[in-house]
């Protein structure tokens, strides 16, 4: 069987250290898949097609990374697009506790689906998107925390 796991966020933008865990995740499993949540409620800085663009071209070098968006609960997509992984980067002790909730919640949604975290690289473990989205509010460059294939300003 193979071996599917989704990798999910919104991606707003995608940073260096989303990119480290996908390339990764990418030698670990036979298929990974990058899922842009669509949250309703979420206001998101860029467009679902330009997020979507983004990640399409940071990962044209890998077969097998695919891009898709998906709504409502993350173990639904899992099971439609039968991915019996969850791959999950793992910053600091914050998000631990945050992903050890989410992970004992989606076990008990579906006990097939196996979370794996992954510890990002130490040089993306600041890496945050909120912080991003602040430094391009003020008009900052944020080259460096961004994957190359993304031009915020373009
Ligand atoms: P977004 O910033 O796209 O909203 P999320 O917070 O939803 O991202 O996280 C998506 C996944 O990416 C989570 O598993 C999160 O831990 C991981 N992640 C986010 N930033 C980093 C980083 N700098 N290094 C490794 N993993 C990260």
């Amino acid at each position: 069987m193979k071996r599917i796991a989704v990798f999910p966020g919104s991606f707003d933008p995608i940073t260096r250290g989303h990119e480290n865990i996908v390339r990764r995740g990418a030698s670990m499993f036979d298929e990974v898949i990058v899922a842009i949540g669509v949250n309703t409620t979420k206001q998101s800085m860029f467009s679902l097609e330009v997020r979507k663009k983004w990640l399409v071209d940071t990962f044209a070098d890998l077969p097998h990374v695919r891009i898709e968006t998906f709504d409502g609960l993350t173990v639904e997509f899992c099971k439609k697009n039968e991915a019996t992984y969850l791959l999950r980067g793992l910053r600091n002790g914050g998000d631990f506790e945050y992903e050890r909730t989410i992970a004992h919640m989606n076990k008990a949604l579906w006990p097939e689906l196996e979370t794996i975290l992954v510890f990002t690289d130490p040089e993306y473990a600041s890496v945050h998107s909120t912080v991003i989205r602040e430094i391009i509010k003020n008009k900052g460059d944020v080259s460096q925390f961004v994957p190359t294939k993304v031009n915020i300003y373009e």
